[in-house]
Formats: C-alpha cells, sequence, structure tokens
C-alpha cells in the first residue's frame, strides 16, 4: 500500500499575540515570537495559513451563551465589572484583560480552521502555532485558558461522524477536553501529566475512565515528579500504541504543551529536548499507524523561556521533516539572552547532561510501569 501524499499545513495569524495576560504573566506569546524569530534566523520562511476572527455564536458548540457574553464583555470593557469569579475570571490565573476575547477567537479560528482543512482533506498534517487551551471549559475560565481551541476542533470533526483521538502530552492534566467529552465514545483522550497530587489542577487520577458510552475511553496517567525521559517514552507507548491499535481513530490531536521539560518553572517532570524529539517522532508514527497520518497539534503551556521556544521549533522541523540544526543562530541568541535576561543555550538542544541521574529513578520508573498496567487492565476489559 503507497503511503499517502503527506499535505501540510502551517496555522498562524498575527493576532495570535493579542491573547495577552498582562506583563508577568507565564503565559506570554513572547513565547511563539522566540520560535517564530529562530526559523527566520534559520532562513526558514514557514507558509503560514491565516484564520479567520470567528463569531462568538461559533463558541457555542462548547460554551455556554452566558458565558461567551461575559467574557465577551469584559474583554471590551464596556460592563463595568472587573470580576467574574463564578465565571473563573479576574483570578491571577485568569486575569480580564482587554482584547483578550478576540485573541482567544482567533486561536479557536485556528483549530477550527485545521478541522476544517482535516476534514475537506486539503490537509493530512496540521500544525496551529498557537493555543492549547485544555483547561477551559464550557462556563468556565481556568489555568490561563479562556475559549477551548481543541474542544471546539474536536466537535467540528465529531460533528462529521469522526473518531478522535486526543493526546495531551502538557505536564498538566488536560481536564476541560476530557471533561467536555466525558460521555462521548466519539472521542479518546489520553493525557500523560504529573501527577495531581502536586500540581494544577489535580484532577486526572486514573479511575478517570469515562462514563456512559465514554467509557473506557478516557485515559490518564498520573506520573511521578522527576519522571525521566526514558520513563516518559515508556509510558507513551504502553499506553498511546495500545489504545489507538484498538480505537482506530479517524484523526488524531494533540495538545503539544512543553511544560514537561527539566528547567520548567511550573511543574517537576525532567524532559529535555532531546526527549521531545523522540515523543514528536513518536507521535508522528503513532499518526501514520492508526489513522492515515492525520493529526492536528497545536501548542499549549511551556513556562521556561530558556527552552520552550527551542522545543517548539524541534517541533516544527519534526513536522515539516527537516533537519535539526545544531547550533542557534547567533543573532537570535544576542537578542532574545539579552530580552528574557537569562543566557540561552548556544545549541539548539539542552547541554547535556544537565543532571546525575536522580536517586529515586529506579523507583519512579517501576511506579510509572504500574500505573500503565493497571490503567491497561482497567480498560482492555471493556476493548472488546
Ligand atoms: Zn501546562
Amino acid at each position: 500500500m503507497a503511503a499517502p501524499t503527506i499535505m501540510r499545513r502551517v496555522i498562524y495569524h498575527p493576532d495570535y499575540l493579542k491573547y495577552n495576560l498582562g506583563e508577568g504573566h507565564p503565559f506570554s506569546p513572547v513565547r511563539v515570537q522566540m520560535m517564530l524569530e529562530l526559523l527566520y534566523a534559520y532562513g526558514i520562511e514557514p507558509e503560514l495559513t491565516e484564520p479567520e476572527l470567528i463569531k462568538p455564536d461559533q463558541l457555542l458548540s462548547v460554551h455556554q451563551a452566558e458565558y461567551v457574553d461575559f467574557v465577551e464583555k469584559v474583554s471590551r470593557q464596556d460592563a463595568g465589572e472587573k470580576a467574574g469569579i463564578r465565571f473563573g475570571l479576574g483570578t491571577a490565573d485568569n486575569p480580564i484583560m482587554p482584547g483578550m476575547a478576540e485573541g482567544a477567537r482567533i486561536l479557536a479560528g485556528g483549530a477550527l480552521l485545521g478541522a476544517e482543512l482535516l476534514l475537506s482533506e486539503q490537509a493530512n498534517k496540521v500544525l496551529q502555532l498557537g493555543g492549547g487551551f485544555h483547561h477551559a471549559h464550557p462556563a468556565l475560565a481556568s489555568g490561563f485558558c479562556l475559549y477551548n481551541d481543541l474542544a471546539l476542533a474536536i466537535r467540528k470533526m465529531t460533528e462529521q461522524g469522526w473518531h478522535v483521538a486526543y493526546l495531551d502530552i502538557d505536564v498538566h492534566h488536560g481536564d476541560g477536553v476530557q471533561d467536555i467529552f466525558y460521555n462521548d465514545d466519539h472521542v479518546m483522550t489520553i493525557s500523560l501529566h504529573e501527577s495531581g497530587e502536586y500540581i494544577f489542577p489535580g484532577t486526572g487520577w486514573l479511575h478517570e475512565l469515562g462514563q456512559g458510552m465514554g467509557r473506557s475511553l478516557k485515559l490518564n496517567i498520573p506520573l511521578e515528579p522527576f519522571t525521566e525521559g526514558d520513563s516518559y517514552l515508556d509510558v507513551l507507548e504502553g499506553v498511546v500504541e495500545p489504545a489507538l491499535s484498538w480505537y482506530r481513530p479517524d484523526v488524531l490531536v494533540v495538545q503539544a504543551g512543553a511544560d514537561a521539560h527539566f528547567s520548567d518553572p511550573l511543574a517537576d517532570l525532567l524532559l529535555t529536548s532531546h526527549d521531545y524529539e523522540r515523543i514528536f517522532k513518536r507521535i508522528l508514527t503513532f499518526a501514520d499507524q492508526s489513522c492515515k497520518g492525520r493529526v492536528l497539534f497545536t501548542l499549549g503551556g511551556g513556562y521556561a523561556l530558556t527552552a520552550t521556544a527551542r522545543v517548539w521549533t524541534i517541533l516544527y522541523l519534526i513536522f515539516m521533516g527537516l533537519d535539526i540544526p545544531e547550533n542557534v543562530p547567533t543573532a537570535w541568541h544576542k537578542r532574545w539572552s539579552e530580552a528574557i535576561g537569562r543566557q540561552l543555550p548556544q545549541t539548539l538542544h539542552d547541554v547535556a547532561p544537565f543532571y546525575d541521574p536522580i536517586p529515586r529513578k529506579a523507583e519512579i520508573d517501576s511506579q510509572n510501569k504500574e500505573l500503565v498496567q493497571r490503567l491497561i487492565d482497567a480498560v482492555t476489559a471493556d476493548w472488546l
């Protein structure tokens, strides 16, 4: 059987930068700006497809009208209201900022455009350079997320009868996406994250398996803190491979947060850029093996300014089938080391080794292995 022709699209709009939650907020638009400038510095001119700004009523397949109205109003700052705690707004994580609704809508438009390109077979691989708002709920902003671009794209595809597998490698549990499709047998969600015992949002336990028609289609691995790359790759293999082989989705949607990197300030996993290279390559082969290579990537978390742009540049290069250069261009290195006030590595990959093997490595590996076994045992009884 001949391999399908690869038709790639990269989606981006300069207005993505409008999703700005303020000076000092970790979810900074600078991260994508650094990544794009790094590509340009390498002499790569990415061909970018620009989405339209969607209208508020296009959010209603996922979000409640009352929530959307409130978000749109406070974002225009004509509501005379500075806090909306019942909607999760006006907090340190989700401050009310002018223009944030429009920024979130253009990003949601990007994910929806990705879904449309896949559905209409104009593309079989899409990379959206932004978004990944996996914590947003139907009527609740949470964890820096306002509108759930992932859920909107997934819904668009299930409405056309597709089965969607959602893989979340952000270090935080993909709670919003999971909850929205908890009863839905057209969506399998798989989230690998640091255990909620230690970090936000405190969910994503093994026993969260889905309900009703969605039973045994919601898979969670709450990883031990200090999990390293080899153990992570074992877990990915042990869960995603059997899940996709059995489920046979039409498409794989991936939230590619980079906050499982060892230098991330908000979490405690120990992935290196080399691990991310292995993970991204493996995800593309998962898509080849289970759904004719169809895949939609979004970005996501990733708060170490010294690492995130490099990890996502590696994602872009692998996605495009390009070689990974060794060094970063001097001009980019100088400009951004000065701008962020931290010395960036001279290389695209992390400088290795970054630490000695941690004392509990063997124990952590074996605990993660046990989690995989318990999860697979729990779901395979229903996978008939
Ligand atoms: Zn995250």
